[in-house]
């Protein structure tokens, strides 16, 4: 049994939940704490009590905790990313990546604890100075999805510690495990007792507390749009003061591939895009808006490419397509891929539900393309979250980027060119918070801000140095000697 760390202790919940393969249903990862909510409360307590202090050591000593926990994901690099294929249906070259990527970011932000900074002004008053500093928010709630098990709480996190927050962190109830793994990391890493905090379970029975509790000041989210409204509505509806919220949501990430672009590394783009990770990034490649001199050849590059995409076992050798998570979210792929064929869309590829893989019960569904879209169809207006990608046919450039922005969506959008005039152009005319050029709209670099427009995103960008915006708060003083 996992249990939660609240206030420093190991305690069982409520309940329990199996964590499942989905590359294998028989296969049960371990049995998971669900704590109550009498215990969100506790842990909320424990971060309040805990953040003045965690904010009183030095600088360094936080950057030395980060750097610790940093150091160990790299040290079990394999041993996590096995847990992470395991649990969560991510193929075992990519689960290796994303132990990797939260390494680094925890790395990257003991150095950040190290170069908080702010800025000394004269006055218009004389004698006086002005003095602006970044003070930590105080206890952040962090709810994550089940996406990227590892990688989006790292994100979260590190920043988090390294400003001298307190954390309460609900992971999402389908992966357990690799959150149980870091949070059994950060136990270990030397903070003041209560000031990191893992609370299991599912968000909407832990949702009150954990949003509308007044010892939080703020929430940070990954998930749903529908999810993500109700977080807003607690944090600003509240009884007492706001919380300070961000929230990243979902995306309909287009990349263009124009009639100039190098047809290899336009399949190459769209390929990983779409499809890797099982299609279930928030930045996956899901409208590949091509142009029509080009349109034919790129159909047959995919359909040719996707013959290499085997699926399986996430932890197979040779498997570069996991499972998709669960049985409910296999349902909505197949329910969207039904829906795209009966609004007229053509099945150019894949799109079979597997029951088994070499014997083993999994969701394992076969990458799908589909040609003949139009923007208006429900496979390119939807997110999707699966491996399901569309193809948008259009007469040139102009159609291309009205497509590409005709979204309720804004995260990420690229374009595959070889012209270094039409490159500028959609690097400055594409709706997104991440443009990518001659590269997929997913795999995105941790030292750097990520966050979207629209309806994908709200607040302050999340990693890199902007990653201060959210996890601070400004003090200017004015002093007069
Ligand atoms: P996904 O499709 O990624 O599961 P969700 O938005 O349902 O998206 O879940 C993302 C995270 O939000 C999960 O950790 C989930 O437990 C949490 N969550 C779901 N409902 C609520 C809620 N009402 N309040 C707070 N958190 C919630």
């Amino acid at each position: 049994m996992h249990h939660n760390f609240i206030a420093g202790e190991w305690l069982a919940g409520a309940d329990a939940a199996a964590n499942i393969n989905p590359s294998d249903t028989r296969d049960i990862v371990g049995q998971y704490a669900r704590a109550s909510q009498a215990q969100a409360r506790t842990a909320v307590a424990a971060a309040a009590a805990a953040q003045p202090r965690w904010a009183a050591l030095t600088p360094m000593q936080r950057s030395e905790a980060l750097d610790h926990i940093g150091s160990e994901l790299l040290a079990r690099q394999g041993e996590l990313a096995d847990l992470l294929a395991r649990e969560e249906g991510k193929a075992l070259p990519d689960a290796a990546g994303e132990v990797l990527r939260a390494a680094h970011i925890f790395k990257f932000f003991a150095g950040e604890a190290l170069r908080v900074g702010g800025e000394l002004l004269g006055s218009t008053r004389a004698n006086m100075t002005v003095e602006i500093s970044r003070e930590p928010v105080g206890v952040v709630t962090i709810i994550t999805p089940w996406n990227f098990p590892l990688a989006i709480p790292a994100w979260k996190i590190a920043p988090a510690l390294a400003y001298g927050n307190a954390v309460v962190f609900k992971p999402a109830e389908l992966v357990p495990g690799c959150a149980w793994a870091l949070a059994e990391i950060i136990s270990r890493a030397g903070l003041p007792t209560g000031t990191f905090n893992l609370v299991m379970g599912r968000g909407r029975e832990l949702g009150g507390v954990l949003l509308e509790d007044p010892g939080v000041q703020a929430i940070t989210f990954t998930g749903s749009e529908s999810t993500g409204r109700k977080v807003a509505q607690s944090a600003v509806g509240r009884p007492g003061a706001m919380a300070k919220f961000q929230l990243e949501m979902g995306g309909k990430n287009p990349l263009v591939v124009l009639d100039d672009a190098d047809i290899e590394q336009a399949v190459a783009c769209a390929i990983n895009g779409a499809f890797y990770s099982t299609g279930q990034r928030c930045t996956a490649s899901s409208r590949l808006i091509v142009t029509d001199a080009i349109h034919d050849r790129f159909v047959a590059g995919m359909v040719d490419a996707m013959k290499n995409l085997v699926v399986g076992d996430a932890r197979a050798p040779g498997t570069v397509i996991g499972p998709v998570v669960d049985q409910s979210q296999l349902e909505q792929d197949l329910r969207y891929i039904g829906l795209g064929t009966q609004e007229g869309a053509k099945l150019a590829s894949g799109g079979n539900a597997m029951e088994q893989w070499n014997g083993q019960p999994g969701f394992y569904l076969q990458p799908a393309l589909f040609t003949e879209t139009t923007p208006a169809m429900t496979i390119n207006r939807e997110e999707i979250f699966g491996p399901v990608a569309s193809v948008i046919r259009v007469k040139d450039a102009d159609e291309a980027l009205k497509v590409a922005n005709d979204t309720p969506f804004g995260l990420s959008a690229g374009v595959v060119t070889q012209s270094l005039k039409n490159a500028a152009r959609f690097k400055r005319e594409l709706q997104a918070g991440m443009v990518m050029v001659n590269a997929p709209t997913a795999g995105v670099d941790p030292h750097v801000p990520f966050g979207g427009r629209k309806g994908s995103s709200h607040g302050p960008r999340e990693q890199g140095r902007y990653a201060a915006e959210f996890f601070t708060t400004v003090k200017t003083a004015y002093v007069n000697p």
